[in-house]
């Protein structure tokens, strides 16, 4: 963060990302920047808008830290692409093998995950009584390698991993077993196999974005006895959210992990601990 030079310190910040401009991200850091006396620039760094692609990384990176960025946030599609860029990865960045924030400063490029702490916050939280002997989760891309690690991190005793390709699942099963232990990670020949025993189910595919209707989950699979868990938080009330409850399952929805995973990044780019209450409040007035 830079000294105060006007009264107050101050912090440049930026997404940078594809489809980025509904992000809500900018609001909650400026917002809550502006709580803490800190004044918060957030600016949206829109591949689309800029037509360009994940190419341009090494001069977006090069270019945010001679303009004194403190920091970036990335997403789809860059959370991978990014890497190569950094001279440094948090543990768990380095095993989910993807950032969502890098810290800049000195000349180095530290890069973070705070997704899966994002999800992992969100479900204590929530829902920190559930059984979770069996959870099966819906989408093995990025978003799902990070809350496997959340569940995993949580004490799941097995994820089961359903992906349409079932190549990725097979990976992320194979990856998360290797961090964690043999037997941990599963993944199962069909839907209704994977669901078969389970304590509760997570929806970490696209399915449910209003851009993507419909879910992941088979419906004739939900039931009373299962907590529901859905990453996508546009919109907040997903159909699969929508089922569950009107079955009487226990539920989580998706703006708990855009919260934290916010509050997380927010913490390394200025040092301050933010309120993540009042970043709840901020999230759900938007
Ligand atoms: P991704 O494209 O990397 O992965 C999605 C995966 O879902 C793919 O592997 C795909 O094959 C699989 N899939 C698609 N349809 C399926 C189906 N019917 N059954 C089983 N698998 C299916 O996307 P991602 O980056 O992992 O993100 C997934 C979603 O998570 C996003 O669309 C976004 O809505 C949400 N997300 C939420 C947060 C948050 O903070 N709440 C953060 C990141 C992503």
């Amino acid at each position: 963060m830079s000294p105060p030079a006007t009264g107050r310190p101050s912090v440049l910040l930026g997404l940078v990302g594809s489809g980025i401009q509904a992000s809500r991200t900018p609001a909650l850091h400026e917002r809550e920047a502006e709580e803490l006396g800190v004044c918060c620039i957030y600016r949206l760094i829109d591949l689309d808008t800029l037509g360009l692609d994940a190419g341009a990384l090494p001069d977006i990176l090069t270019a945010a830290e001679r303009f004194g960025f403190a920091g970036l946030n990335v997403t789809h599609p860059c959370k991978q692409a990014v890497i190569p860029l950094l001279d440094e990865l948090s543990p768990e960045a380095r095993a989910l093998g993807a950032v969502n924030t890098i810290v800049l400063g000195n000349g180095r490029h530290m890069g973070h995950n705070t997704d899966w702490w994002g999800f992992a916050e969100s479900f204590r939280r929530e829902l920190p009584d559930v059984r979770r002997d069996r959870v099966v989760q819906f989408g093995a891309g990025g978003a799902g390698a990070a809350v496997a690690h959340a569940l995993l991190t949580l004490d799941a005793g097995e994820v089961v991993i359903v992906d349409t390709d079932a190549g990725r699942a097979d990976s992320l099963a194979a990856a998360l077993c290797a961090r964690f232990g043999e037997g941990r990670a599963t993944t199962a020949p069909s839907p209704a196999a994977a669901m078969a025993g389970a304590d509760g189910v997570v929806n970490a595919t696209p399915l449910g974005m209003a851009k993507y209707p419909g879910m992941a989950v088979p419906a004739e699979l939900l039931h009373p006895g299962l907590w529901v868990a859905d990453i996508v938080y546009f919109p907040l009330e997903t159909e699969l959210l929508r089922r569950a409850r009107a079955l009487g399952c226990r539920t989580l929805a998706g703006g708990g992990m855009a919260v934290f995973q916010a509050v997380g990044a927010f913490r390394l780019f200025t040092g301050r601990e933010p309120d993540a209450e009042r970043m709840l409040r901020h999230f759900a007035g938007m």
